[in-house]
């Protein structure tokens, strides 16, 4: 079996250090590592349009910042394809026929729906394209006949429906999709960032990111104000570690390369956590090390940033060729959910046949019947 990716995001900002961490790093590495056959990753404007209805504006210009992202993290448009979803109608199509196969109750019972509803505050006019995103979701991965899907922790609920649908869609019309699995962020930080305001999850939607293009002094203001132990009032205090934001962060970033470079006087992170419990470490010192650490990351990022920017009809040329290979692949799959589902009528030439014939026996049998009744 082909191993293939598919993963995307929302084209409704700029990517931020919890994409990065949550997936996107991942990504790069495994694109470079070469054991995958294929791998799509999607811009999902039409996902986006489901809470942004009423500012396609916003999506529209969005799609390039993310592609802008994608290539200065080292994603290589001639290793991975990006595409943008709502220029693929097969995965609409695909959407339509998988929602027959999904229950209101089991969407209503979707964990990260249900937060992201509760965020967007739509009360009682919940819109349906909203509510059956995880529907469309299940289509954009099974029509690449995905395996795996590099996401955060937050994609669990949607990875599990989709493999729902594969499961029934597979024992009612033949064995047809492919199952997917998740694949999560080793380090349990990077599975959900945190916002710098200590939110539970760094969110475009929430304003508490550190965007992966931020200028030097905006990463270092934004580090500096980041919430921490609020009950570590003096440098001698015993600070806790556990739900401070920047040790969440140290541990998603902080490699031994940045603590020889940074702060010598400690081997590691354990070293650095363990004299932040015992008090005596001021978080001055930790905003720092912490700013140090990001700047050293994403410097690079943006200074590939800046170069494709100056070149942003390459860009697009990217996503045109990007989707039009994408659609390709899922023109092939949607043929094999039409014919599985048996709705291919004018490719399958035995059907007009075989219904010829039988309906040629009935007027055989009637002429038959009424020859015996004369
Ligand atoms: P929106 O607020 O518009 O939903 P978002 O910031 O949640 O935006 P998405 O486009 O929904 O971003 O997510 C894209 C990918 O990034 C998914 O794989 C998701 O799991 C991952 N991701 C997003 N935020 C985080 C985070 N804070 N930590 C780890 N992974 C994340
Ligand atoms: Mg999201």
């Amino acid at each position: 079996m082909s191993r293939i990716i598919l993963t995307g995001d929302r084209p409704t900002g700029r990517l931020h250090i919890g994409h990065y961490v949550g997936s996107l790093r991942r990504r790069v590495q495994l694109q470079n590592e070469g054991k995958f056959d294929e791998i799509h990753i999607m811009i999902a404007d039409a996902q986006a349009l489901t809470d942004n209805w009423d500012n396609p504006e916003k999506v529209r210009q969005n799609i390039i910042n993310v592609a802008l992202d994608y290539l200065s993290c080292g994603i290589d448009p001639t290793k991975t394809n990006i595409l943008i979803q709502s220029m693929i109608p097969e995965l609409t199509e695909l959407t339509f026929y998988y929602a027959n196969l999904v229950t209101v109750a089991r969407l209503e019972r979707n964990p990260t729906v249900k937060t992201e509803l509760g965020m967007r505050g739509f009360g009682e006019s919940i819109p349906v394209g909203f509510f059956t995103y995880p529907i469309s979701q299940a289509a954009d991965i099974t029509a690449f006949l995905a395996d795996t899907v590099p996401a955060g922790e937050d994609q669990e609920p949607m990875i599990e429906q989709t493999r729902e649908i594969v499961r029934k869609f597979n024992a009612i019309y033949g064995e047809t999709l492919v199952e997917p699995k998740i694949l999560l962020p080793e380090n349990a930080a990077s599975q959900r960032l945190p916002g710098t305001d200590g939110k539970e999850k760094m969110s475009k939607s929430l304003g508490n990111c550190i965007y992966l293009s931020d200028e030097p002094d905006e990463i270092k203001k934004k580090v500096m104000s980041m919430y921490t132990d609020p009950g570590h009032l003096h440098v001698e205090d015993p600070g806790k570690v556990e739900g401070n934001t920047v040790f969440t962060y140290l541990d998603a970033f902080a490699t031994k390369e940045h603590f020889e470079e940074f702060l010598p006087d400690y081997q590691n992170l354990d070293e650095l956590k363990d004299h932040y419990r015992r008090g005596g470490l001021g978080d001055v010192k930790i905003k720092k090390f912490l700013n140090n650490v990001l700047q050293t990351t994403l410097e690079p990022i943006r200074t590939k940033r800046h170069e494709y920017e100056k070149d942003i009809s390459y860009v697009y040329d990217v996503l045109k060729k990007g989707t039009e290979e994408a659609e390709q692949k899922a023109a092939k799959t949607l043929d094999a959910v039409r014919s599985s589902m048996k709705i291919n009528y004018f490719d399958d030439k035995e059907l007009m046949l075989e219904q010829q014939k039988e309906f040629d026996e009935a007027a055989k049998e009637r002429e038959e019947k009424a020859k015996r009744r004369r």
